[in-house]
């Protein structure tokens, strides 16, 4: 049995001066108790008990270098000793901006913020003021930030179901303390369902800025889109003066270089990235179509925030472009196939342990669920897994050194190997074994 004793203190201490006792609200939920962390490197993780695990949480996305990479960190630490930030212009923003525009297959120029959150919000912004129309088209199951105007009820195990009810046919709203009217330019439709997005598109194309979209449902299920769906939203979008935003805060530079419009062979006319752009350090960004950013050229659409473009973000994005990208064939390829390997043994560890379950793997991303279906394509079927039970599992894999998020989501990154990816299929042999 681990011990996870120091933790649990560490906790209650800083409930007293922390709200929450977590600097994410999401952090709280992990059992038995939220981790405090000694330190961690590569794929390995120490607690402040003194155990270690293997990490496929990766602080939620941003780490697909793994901790305290070399490379990484020597980049970074090289820009520091020239000052973090200057609240003034220098070349780590023009070399950011460019990379940007050349990996990013639909980006003819970039904006740079330091959340995914913030990256949402302007691309919202932009799309308001480049339609001169108000509503957004957002789908259940997709997570886009928690600013006001997007955060809607994110039913999730992990996040937060305590918000108030709403009222019928309103957008539930996703914690108290938003303001009732806040989502009231959002439509909320069910997504992979064609027809429901073009008959709405189409009532209502005269007040709809925007359709803004996870490309992959990552946030539930890591639901790929059905054949034709994307394409479908696409051409509507294009046709009725909608901008199209595919929020790539997950799926950016982890798919492919270009994210999933890139590997999709599509082009949104923005996309939001953050997460591993910044390989742990907060930057996001914004890319797009020159016609909208006209709009910043021109100074009629603020964009603003001091820390914008500082030293330490753009050194850590152009240092994780590089790393991902010099050889970038044999990078995802290895990843993902870590990904495949993982989840086509965790589908074999179902079979032998006589349990139903799905994994939805796409890169390096998967979800694994415990569900009595065979197929989980839409968020309908999602919300039928049994999630009490993998957070019982992912409690249990704490206990064999492996730590995942209670809620279903894998990440790999550049540095697990290949013995991870076996001592990792063992330990779940033996959860599996425990939780029968
Ligand atoms: N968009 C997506 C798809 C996300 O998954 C997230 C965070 O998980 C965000 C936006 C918000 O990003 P951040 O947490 O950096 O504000």
């Amino acid at each position: 049995m681990k011990i996870y004793e120091k933790s649990r203190v560490k906790l209650a201490d800083a409930k007293q001066v922390l709200a929450g006792g977590v600097a994410s609200t999401l952090r709280g939920s992990m059992k038995p108790t939220p981790l405090y962390v000694e330190s961690a490197s590569g794929v390995i993780v120490k607690d402040v008990d003194g155990n270690e695990y293997i990490d496929y949480q990766l602080a939620y996305g941003p780490l697909i270098l793994g901790h305290a990479h070399t490379g990484f960190n020597a980049k970074v630490s090289e820009a520091m000793a020239k000052g973090i930030t200057y609240g003034l212009q220098h070349d780590g923003e023009i070399e950011l901006a460019r990379r940007l525009t050349e990996v990013l297959p639909c980006a003819d120029k970039v904006v740079l913020s330091g959340s995914g959150t913030e990256a949402v919000m302007l691309a919202l912004r932009l799309s308001r003021a480049y339609t001169g129309k108000s509503k957004v088209v957002r789908f259940h199951g997709h997570y886009h930030g928690w600013s006001d105007s997007i955060f809607t009820s994110f039913p999730s195990p992990d996040m937060m179901q305590k918000a108030t009810s709403a009222a019928a046919n309103s957008v539930p709203p996703g914690t108290k303390g938003q303001s009732e009217l806040s989502l009231q330019d959002v439509i909320l439709l069910p997504w992979n369902d064609p027809e429901q997005l073009e008959s709405t598109l189409r009532e209502h194309a005269g007040s709809i800025a925007a359709v803004i979209t996870e490309p992959v449902m990552c946030n539930s299920g890591c639901i790929l889109p059905e054949p034709g769906y994307l394409e479908k939203m696409r051409e509507l979008t294009r046709e009725l003066n909608i901008v199209l935003i595919f929020d790539e805060v997950i799926t950016g530079f982890r798919l492919s270089p270009g994210g999933a419009h890139g590997r999709f062979g599509m082009t949104p006319d923005l996309v939001t990235v953050g997460k591993a752009l910044g390989g742990g350090i907060a930057v996001s960004a914004v890319g797009g179509r020159k016609e909208i950013f006209e709009l910043i050229d021109s100074e009629q659409v603020s964009h603003l925030g001091t820390l914008n473009g500082n030293g330490v973000a753009t050194s850590a994005a152009l240092a994780v472009l590089e790393l991902l990208t010099q050889n970038d064939a044999a990078v995802y390829g290895t990843m993902e196939g870590h990904a495949v390997q993982l989840a086509s043994g965790i589908r074999s560890l179902f079979g032998k342990h006589g349990m139903r379950g799905v994994v939805n793997q796409i890169g390096p991303v998967f979800h694994m669920m415990f569900i009595d279906e065979d197929v989980v394509t839409h968020f309908d079927t999602f919300q039928k897994r049994n999630a009490a039970r993998y957070a019982k599992f992912a409690e249990l894999m704490l206990e064999e050194g492996v730590l995942v998020r209670p809620n279903g989501l894998w990440y790999l990154s550049t540095v697990h190997e290949a013995g991870h990816i076996e001592s990792t299929l063992a330990a779940i042999d033996r959860v599996f074994a425990r939780l029968t």
